[in-house]
């Protein structure tokens, strides 16, 4: 293996594994939105939408079918671009949302 061919391979393991960890991190480590938080008062964030009364709540809509949802689907918590630095509930819903395309 050559010098060039061994950096490169470290590089690879060194980015895959920082990757990873990044994902943990974000998966476990941030807390989540609390409903009586000024952004969430300002945006009627439920954390579970079949509580929503709100007359721009559509039955169906949730945060994991958002555009601005940063998990899976199927992920019970992600980050969301409105609320920096914590998850919302994969159930939840605020007047912010856009239907995921
Ligand atoms: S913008 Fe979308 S993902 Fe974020 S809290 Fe509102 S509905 Fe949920």
């Amino acid at each position: 293996m050559t010098m060039q061919r061994r950096v490169f391979m470290i590089n690879v393991a060194t980015s895959t594994c920082a990757m990873g960890m990044a994902s943990m991190v974000r998966a476990a480590g941030l807390p989540l939105v609390a409903e009586n938080e000024p952004t969430a008062v300002n945006l009627h964030y439920k954390a579970d939408a079949t509580q929503v009364k709100h007359a721009k709540y559509r039955p169906g809509q949730a945060c994991s079918n958002c555009m601005l949802y940063q998990g899976k689907p199927t992920d019970p918590t992600a980050a969301c671009g409105i609320f920096p630095g914590k998850h919302v509930a994969g159930p939840g819903w605020c007047t912010a949302y856009v239907r995921r395309a």
